[in-house]
């Protein structure tokens, strides 16, 4: 069916519910270029502006989604259900590198498609690219056969998986009209959704380092994605995660690389960054019907990790992707070390009572251990360490955290970031939830 697309503007700049027939044609001009960039931010503006019901994100998702290829699984006959985790992004987060093959060695199959840093966020991607070797572009076919043997492979975003969102997004992020709820739906979904999945938990954070303004629009949009990710066919679910302070204690490339070794091993498995993982790798245990009950998941997970097949499962996918095969023995031998490392000391003692943790992101970013511009390079030895805790209690003079820089000029502006993104009180703060809510159908 054709229309003209200054209809189509002009019916959603009217607040009018867009047809199915409407999207599909107007995405496809996305995609195709028969749809002007003018055309498409007026659009994005009239979404923004007067919304889209759940037919409509379902239509636009599955438009966005189809624009491109789509991974089928059903002819390689894996013996478990194809799932995955999205999260709208964090700081010192990197729950993925885990929760991949721990999800793995219990009975999933994960074929993540993951991105770079976003913001003050990290990104699974670049997270990845400090591993020598690895390679986060593998043919569809390795890709498969990875999947396959190992049970997960983490990779990159090709241009074939619904090109429609890259030329979008960045109409988007020009025209400030990235935060609709409707179109972040899409955006996320369709490039999930293209990996084929059988079910989706969603990782959407709460706080001050949350791509989400307010607890309130983090429910709106785990709600959305639910919603319409049933509507597309895929099982999802979301948890509410807390994101009012780094995730981990570490936060930049090898360096969190290092902490997921670590995790994965058993030398050290942080608190809260153990919560997150547990409860998401539980949520795709039930989701996908491998378990009954979040109780029995969480038993089958402990045994994989005390047991060493998870960790032995990321080690499989690393040295299958092309990285090295003593990695988890030795990272110290392939990971890069920064030059300067010096501790940020806390002027005055006292409680940690709140964290700028989209502070603490973008310091990260600053030492170089993100991207100011697309076009930047990556310094994956470079990032922060130690980080104290909510509720900690600190005597003048104690470590805040440990920087990790290129320079000695770095390292002090990196200082001053962090001791800025502390703030610190005479009383002890009540603790946050880990996880805040779940959202089911
Ligand atoms: N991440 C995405 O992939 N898309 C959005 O629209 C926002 C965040």
């Amino acid at each position: 069916m054709s229309f003209l697309p200054q209809e189509i503007v002009r019916k959603k700049r009217d607040g009018k519910a867009l047809s199915a027939e409407e999207i599909r044609f107007f995405v496809r001009g996305i995609t195709d270029h028969s749809v002007t960039e003018g055309q498409i931010a007026a659009l994005a503006m009239a979404i923004f502006f007067n919304d889209m019901n759940m037919d409509e994100r379902v239509a636009f998702t599955l438009a966005m989604r189809d624009s491109g290829r789509i991974i089928e699984w059903r002819s390689v006959n894996l013996p478990g259900p194809v799932v995955d985790k999205h999260s709208t992004g964090g700081v010192g987060d990197v729950v993925s590198l885990m929760l991949g093959p721990m999800v793995a060695a219990t009975g999933g199959f994960v074929p993540m498609i993951s991105g770079r840093g976003l913001g003050h966020t990290g990104g699974t991607l670049d997270k990845l690219d400090s591993i020598p070797g690895y390679c986060t572009m593998p043919d569809t076919a390795l890709f498969r056969r990875v999947v396959k043997e190992v049970g997960v492979a983490i990779i990159g975003q090709t241009t074939q998986l619904a090109p429609s969102d890259g030329r979008l997004y960045g109409i988007r992020d020009m025209t400030a009209t990235v935060e609709s709820v409707a179109m972040i739906t899409g955006s996320i979904l369709s490039k999930k959704l293209a990996a084929g999945l059988d079910a989706l938990v969603l990782d959407v954070k709460v706080g001050t380092g949350a791509f989400m303004p307010t607890y309130e629009k983090s429910v709106e949009l785990a709600e959305s994605i639910v919603k319409v990710s049933s509507g597309a066919g895929t099982r999802a679910s979301a948890l509410l995660t807390d994101m009012n302070e780094s995730l981990g204690p570490a936060a930049g490339n090898a360096l969190e690389v290092r902490m997921a070794i670590d995790y994965l091993t058993g030398r050290h498995r942080p608190a809260r960054l153990h919560e997150v993982t547990m409860a998401l790798c539980a949520e795709m245990l039930v989701i996908s019907s491998v378990e009954k009950t979040e109780k029995a998941a969480r038993t089958k997970l402990q045994a994989a990790l005390d047991s060493g097949e998870a960790v032995a499962r990321f080690a499989r996918m690393v040295s299958a992707l092309g990285g090295p095969t003593d990695l988890v023995e030795d990272p110290d031998k392939h990971l890069e070390t920064a030059p300067v490392v010096v501790p940020v000391l806390v002027p005055r003692g006292g409680f940690v009572s709140a964290v700028d943790c989209r502070g603490l992101g973008l310091c990260v970013v600053n030492l170089g251990g993100g991207r100011q511009r697309p076009s930047d390079a990556i310094d994956f030895a470079v990032g922060l360490t130690d980080l104290v805790e909510l509720g900690d209690n600190l005597q003048a003079g104690q470590p805040l955290a440990i920087v990790h820089a290129r320079t000695q000029e770095a390292a002090e502006q990196a200082v001053r970031d962090v001791q800025a993104a502390y703030t610190l009180g005479e009383l002890k703060p009540a603790a946050n939830p880990i996880v805040y809510r779940t959202i089911r159908l």
